[in-house]
Order: C-alpha cells, then structure tokens, then sequence
C-alpha cells in the first residue's frame, strides 16, 4: 500500500514526487510510456527559470528524476491501463497491480494527429510528432512541418539544423506562435511558410514521398514532394483510464478546483492533464507542487 502514486514523469509528475518527497510521503511514481513526458521531446528549453543558457528537454527530465529521487522518489517504469477509484485505497493496474491512499494525476497530453489518410502508416517512416526523437534522420531532406504555433515554429526550427528546407503548412494566415519564435523563423532562410493550406493525404510506400495538399481558400489542391511531415496542431489530454470515473469537461481535461482536487477526494491532478490553457512546464511544475502540498494535508486528515 502507497501513501501516495503519481501518475506520469513530466514536469508537474517529477515537481509531485521532489515535494511528496521531501513530506516524507515516500512516493512512488509510475512513469507511463515516456520518461520525461512531452518536455522530453523538446529541443531546447529556454524559458525554464534557473537555466539563464537554457537546457534541452531530456536534460531537464534528468535534473529533476535526480532531485526527486535524492529525496526519496521512487520509479517505476510501468503505464497504467486501468484504474478503480471508487472508493480508497484506490486501485492501479499496469504490468502489476498497485494500491495508494491517494493519486496525484500528472498523465499529460498527447499530441494530436492529422487524422488524414497516410499519416497513421507512415508513423515511424517519414512521419512523426517529435523533432528531437526523428530530426537527426533527416539530413540534407526536404520536410513540412504542420501548424501554427509555438511548437511548430520552435521545432522547426531545430529541423533547419539538419533539413535542407522546411516549409510550414498552417491552415491560417497569422501565426499563433509569439513573437521571439516568428521573428527567428522569418529569418530563417531554409524556412518557409504555406499559408492556408492543410494537408489531405500523405503520400509514400516505405517512406514518405509526397504530401497532397489543399488551398481552403481557393480549393485548388496541389502535390508535393516531400521526405518527412513533423505534426504540431495541439495535443489531447490522456484521461481515457478515468473516463466515467473522474469529472472532465467535454475535451477531457479533468475538472479540479483551485487546490488541484478531482471530484473525488484523496485524487488530485496536475498538469496538461487538467490545463490547456498555459502548457508551459512551469507551470506545469507549480501545480506539482500544489499536488503534493494538497496531498500531505489530505493524508494528513486521515490520521
Ligand atoms: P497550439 O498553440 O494549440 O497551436 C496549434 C496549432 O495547430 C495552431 O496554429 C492551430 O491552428 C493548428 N491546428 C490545430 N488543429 C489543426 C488541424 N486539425 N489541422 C491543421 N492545423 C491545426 O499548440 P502548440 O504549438 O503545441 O503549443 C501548445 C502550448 O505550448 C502553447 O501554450 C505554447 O505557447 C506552448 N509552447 C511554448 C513554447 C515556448 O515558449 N518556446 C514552445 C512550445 C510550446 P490555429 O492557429 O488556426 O488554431
């Protein structure tokens, strides 16, 4: 029996642990199926305070599994599948089955596909969500990157460092990134932008070859040639264990009131699980620590 489980390792998982820790809770946390979660497939960090030169993503994941773990954290390198919440202890089943006098949920987001024909076949062969895992193949390629936003613009970014062209296809005319990253990307001479287009199909056998791509403006669809397609349009919460379970809005983020309590007692969440709004990984870390405190106060009410 755990005091206390938390449930993922990004930011707002490790920030849980390194305060559950230091409370003397002893927790466990259950990584799920990415060590570090989405910052660790982020290239460059920069706006994390106390790194004034900045940090990649798995460096950042390392520093702080170091500082929980010299507190006492534990890991698990194990992804729940299900889960019974529905009365204490709470009940976890991945690999093995784990119980806990209360659930600190950190599972984040996933990124979000395009949901096109091509894209789920090619995963893995010219298609992909993560520049720092994938970039590094694609020397010298040509390669489209999807979206309008920070990740879009900051992971191409990165890719320029290998590709010898990135074009940015972005289903608007105005970015939705800030302004740091879209200056740098106007300059940029091996990046470019397709403005009001989406991609209706990528194309290729083994590997990506080609994207078809569509105007919404003017209709007119096109063919491209292409190596690789980096997808950045957003993410979707990864809440589907605790459907029907926990409160969640129509998105599936789940609901939790301003000290991080789901609707259940003695469950807490914290995170991209719960925010859509900020996703910055520190803020991400801030509502770790607000867990972890909740927490101690809650374990503490039952003595
Ligand atoms: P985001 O801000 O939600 O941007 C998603 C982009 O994808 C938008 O431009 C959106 O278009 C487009 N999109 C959504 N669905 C689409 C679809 N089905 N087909 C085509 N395009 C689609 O997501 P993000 O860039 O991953 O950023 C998430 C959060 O992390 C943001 O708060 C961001 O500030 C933060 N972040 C910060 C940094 C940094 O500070 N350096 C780096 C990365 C991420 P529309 O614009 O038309 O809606």
């Amino acid at each position: 029996m755990e005091n206390v489980i938390v449930l993922g390792s990004g930011p707002a998982g490790l920030t849980a642990a390194l305060y559950a820790a230091r409370a003397n809770l002893n927790p466990l946390v259950i990584t799920g199926p990415d060590l570090g979660g989405q910052i660790a497939t982020t290239t460059d960090v920069e706006n994390f305070p106390g790194f004034p030169d900045g940090l990649t993503g798995p460096e950042l994941t390392e520093y702080m599994q170091k500082q929980a773990e010299r507190f006492g954290a534990r890991f698990e390198f194990d992804t729940v599948t299900s889960a019974d919440l529905t009365q204490p202890p709470f009940k976890l089943v991945g690999n093995v089955e784990y119980e806990a006098r209360s659930l600190i949920i950190t599972t984040g987001a996933s990124p979000r596909k395009l949901g096109v024909p091509g894209e789920k076949e090619l995963v893995g062969r010219g298609v992909s969500y993560c520049a720092t895992c994938d970039g590094f193949f694609f020397k010298t390629k040509e390669l489209m990157v999807v979206g309008g936003g920070d990740s879009a613009l900051q992971e191409g970014l990165f890719l320029t460092k290998f590709a010898s062209k990135v074009q940015v296809v972005h289903r608007r005319e105005a970015l939705r990134a800030g302004y740091v990253l879209q200056e740098r990307a106007r300059k940029n001479e091996k990046l470019s932008f397709i403005w009001n287009s989406v991609i209706l199909q990528v194309l290729g056998d083994k590997a990506v070859k080609a994207v078809r791509l569509k105007n919404i403006q003017t209709g007119e669809e096109s063919e491209k040639p292409v190596d690789g397609v980096f997808v950045y349009i957003g993410h979707i919460p990864n809440t589907d264990i605790f459907k029907g379970k926990l409160a969640m809005d129509e998105e599936g983020y789940l609901i939790v009131d301003g000290k991080l309590h789901t609707n259940i007692p003695g469950v807490f969440a914290a995170g991209e699980v719960h925010d859509k709004w900020f996703r910055q990984a520190i803020v991400s870390s801030g509502y770790g620590c607000m867990a972890a405190m909740e927490t101690e106060k809650y374990l503490a009410s039952l003595e």
